[in-house]
C-alpha cells in the first residue's frame, strides 16, 4: 500500500469519490443509484439488499424493491464501489473506491460489526498461495470470524 495515495473517505467525501469512480467508468450516477449508495454507507455493519431497500423505501417516501437494489449492488461490486461480504449475506461501501485492494473484514459474531482492514503483502500471500494451488482468485475478499473488542468481555 506504500507505492500509492491510498485514501479512505467517510460521509459526503466518500459518496464522492464513489461518484466520481462511477462515472469514470462510464456508469451513470442516478439518483437511484446515489439512494442505494447513501443507504449502504450509513449503515454501520454489513446491511443486505433488503436492509438497503428498507432504507431507500422510507427515504424516498415509496416501496423501493429488493431486487432493483440486488442489480445496483451488483454494480457497485462491480465498481468497487461496495464489497460483499458472503458470509453475512451482505453489502458494505468500499472506503476507497479509488483502489483495489483485497479487502480483509473482520467480522464479529455477536454483534455483526465488520472491521475493514488492507494488507497487500499478507493477500498477495493468499493469491500466491491460491494460484501455487492452481486456483484463479481475481479478487478474493478475506473474511475472519470471531469476537470484536467490544464484545470481548475481557477485552
Ligand atoms: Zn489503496
Ligand atoms: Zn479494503
Ligand atoms: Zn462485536
Amino acid at each position: 500500500m506504500a507505492q500509492h495515495d491510498h485514501q479512505l473517505h467517510k460521509g459526503e467525501s466518500l459518496k464522492e469519490a464513489a461518484r466520481e469512480r462511477l462515472t469514470h467508468q462510464g456508469e451513470q450516477w442516478t439518483d437511484m443509484r446515489a439512494a442505494v449508495f447513501e443507504a449502504l454507507a450509513g449503515f454501520d455493519k454489513p446491511a443486505s439488499a433488503y436492509d438497503i431497500a428498507e432504507e431507500v423505501s422510507k427515504a424516498q417516501g415509496r416501496r423501493v424493491a429488493a431486487n432493483s437494489v440486488y442489480r445496483i449492488l451488483d454494480l457497485f461490486v462491480a465498481a468497487n464501489l461496495a464489497r460483499r461480504v458472503e458470509s453475512a449475506n451482505a453489502y458494505v461501501a468500499n472506503e476507497h473506491p479509488a483502489c483495489l485492494h483485497d479487502c480483509i473484514f473482520l467480522i464479529c459474531d455477536s454483534c455483526g460489526q465488520a472491521v475493514h482492514i488492507d494488507d497487500d503483502r499478507l493477500t498477495s500471500g493468499v493469491r500466491d498461495a491460491a494460484k501455487s494451488a492452481g486456483f484463479s482468485a481475481p479478487r478474493p475478499v478475506i473474511q475472519v470470524r470471531g469476537t470484536c473488542g467490544d464484545c470481548e468481555p475481557n477485552g
